[in-house]
């Protein structure tokens, strides 16, 4: 995620502020060309400070829960983040919303990455190839899970609930959960069915690196949670749960990749170094460029290695835990590449 600025003050602003923690003028996110703009609070009308254009927030603004901005004559009411919104939560219940809220944090930075990536993100309402969000409280419908089909992405609002969450990952023995990682994951199951289950080469090619998904996916997932995965799985996959199915193992590998994009973007924008001579001998890197840039992918994994070491480091001394808790071998590189290469011509750079 990339760094803001304030446009009356030049004061530092995150992708989720609602105004200048320095002077006060508001601010909302413009995703044409992924800029904050801000406002003076003091007129009846959202004039940005830079340009003079006049915006109007998406109305889910009212629930605090979006800062996007969208033209000022547009007819839609939502920004291109809320649009795809098909379910939201009963926001007569305090806790559904601040649940929501957490989820939608999530889903505002993963709409940012898919669409610096360049991907189409039609909604489904309107287009049957679309993609939508299902923002489910569980008492709802007792059936309903988490997960992918056809374009719909369900989140079970008891993700957002750290103390739920933190109980799911001790039961399912996994390393790392989060609503992001939730959401790359899922929103990976979608992007397969667009962009590899329409096109013949690509299928082949998938099936190279990720092997046969014909294999039948019930029966797989059923053995998986009988056997788990086998003893070396750590040579070929990102994590457990990807020896499952090649249907997984893509989603587990497109939502690592959408990770280590996103770190190596942040550490570019903070002009972040980690160059110590004594003890990172080979683990240098000066991340002095946007990895959507960058062709190749293995600069931007080497970029990463030492940069999740020195993070996972600070994370140690404050006593949390670690934010990237894997280890990257060449055979997940591979398909990390894949996609790389997928994903290349897709750049509006
Ligand atoms: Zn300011
Ligand atoms: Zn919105
Ligand atoms: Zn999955």
């Amino acid at each position: 995620m990339k760094i803001f600025k304030c446009g009356h003050c030049d004061h530092p602003l995150f992708f989720e502020n609602i105004d200048c923690g320095n002077c006060g003028h508001l601010s909302g996110y413009r995703d044409d060309d992924r800029q904050m703009l801000t406002f003076d609070p003091t007129r009846t009308s959202l004039l940005s400070d830079r340009e003079k254009i006049v915006y109007k927030y998406c109305k889910n603004r009212e629930h605090g829960i979006c800062n996007w901005l969208i033209p000022e004559n547009a007819e839609e009411v939502f920004c291109r983040a809320c649009q795809l919104n098909r379910t939201i939560p009963d926001l007569s219940n305090k806790i559904n919303l601040q649940r929501w809220k957490s989820l939608e944090v999530a889903k505002h930075r993963l709409i940012y990455q898919l669409q610096k990536i360049g991907l189409d993100l039609r909604s489904r309402m309107t287009h049957p190839d679309g993609l939508c969000f299902d923002f489910i409280a569980k008492n709802d419908n007792a059936d309903i899970m988490t997960g992918h089909a056809s374009g719909v992405i369900t989140i079970l609002l008891r993700e957002a609930d750290d103390v739920l969450r933190e109980q799911a990952k001790q039961e399912m023995e996994e390393r790392y959960r989060t609503l992001i990682g939730h959401l790359r994951h899922e929103v990976g199951h979608y992007f397969w069915e667009q962009l590899i289950a329409k096109d013949q080469s690509a299928l082949r090619s998938f099936r190279d690196f990720f092997g046969n998904e014909e294999a039948n996916y019930g029966d797989a997932l059923k053995a998986y949670y009988k056997n788990g995965a086998p003893e070396n799985w750590r040579d070929s996959y990102i994590s457990k749960y990807a020896t499952s199915h090649p249907w997984e193992d893509w989603a587990e590998t497109w939502a690592h990749y959408l990770h280590i994009m996103d770190m190596v973007e942040t550490a570019h924008f903070f002009g972040l170094e980690v160059n110590h001579k004594d003890i990172l001998e080979n683990m240098k890197i000066a991340s002095s460029f946007d990895p959507y840039t960058i062709e190749d992918f293995e600069t931007i994994v080497q970029t990463c290695v030492p940069l999740s070491f020195a993070v996972n480091s600070i994370n140690r001394a404050m006593g949390i835990p670690d934010v990237y808790p894997f280890v990257i071998t060449p055979a997940v590189v591979n398909k990390m590449k894949f996609i790389h290469q997928l994903l290349l011509p897709k750049r509006k750079l």
